[in-house]
């Protein structure tokens, strides 16, 4: 068994799922951010005869959107910042015992810096 060659399969795979993933997002960030756009516009078209109340929903209606192309954005840049770190390298390892964390743990949260065990240990904690 070539253990660096395994490792370096790992890590060029789990590169494509990451890359995979940031596809994914930022095509759920674009869609975020025009639909924002689409619901600001028709909120702005239908402004005449708004009270008080329409005002102070249609505010907390742009609030929900830009929150929404806001965890977009950083969903996006965590991406970013994971495929960062496999190429600084030490990407994937347990800041706690230093265990490789799964690939699809990885996938799925690009921020994890801990293994299943010390993130669930971590979280009851809290
Ligand atoms: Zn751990």
């Amino acid at each position: 068994m070539d253990r660096t060659k395994l490792r370096n399969t790992g890590t060029a795979e789990l590169r494509a799922d990451l890359l995979a993933r940031h596809g994914e997002l930022s095509a759920a960030y674009r869609t975020a951010v025009r639909e924002a756009a689409e619901r600001q516009r028709h909120r702005l078209a239908d402004g005449s005869g708004d009270d008080e109340g329409d005002r102070g929903l249609k505010a907390q209606e742009r609030e929900q959107d830009l929150a929404l192309v806001d965890t977009a954005r950083q969903r996006m840049a965590q991406v970013n910042e994971a495929l960062d770190r496999l190429d600084a390298g030490g990407y994937g390892l347990c800041e706690h015992c230093g265990a490789p964390i799964p690939p699809d743990r990885l996938v799925a949260f690009p921020a994890a810096t801990h293994c299943v065990t010390c993130g669930s240990a971590a979280d009851t904690r809290h």
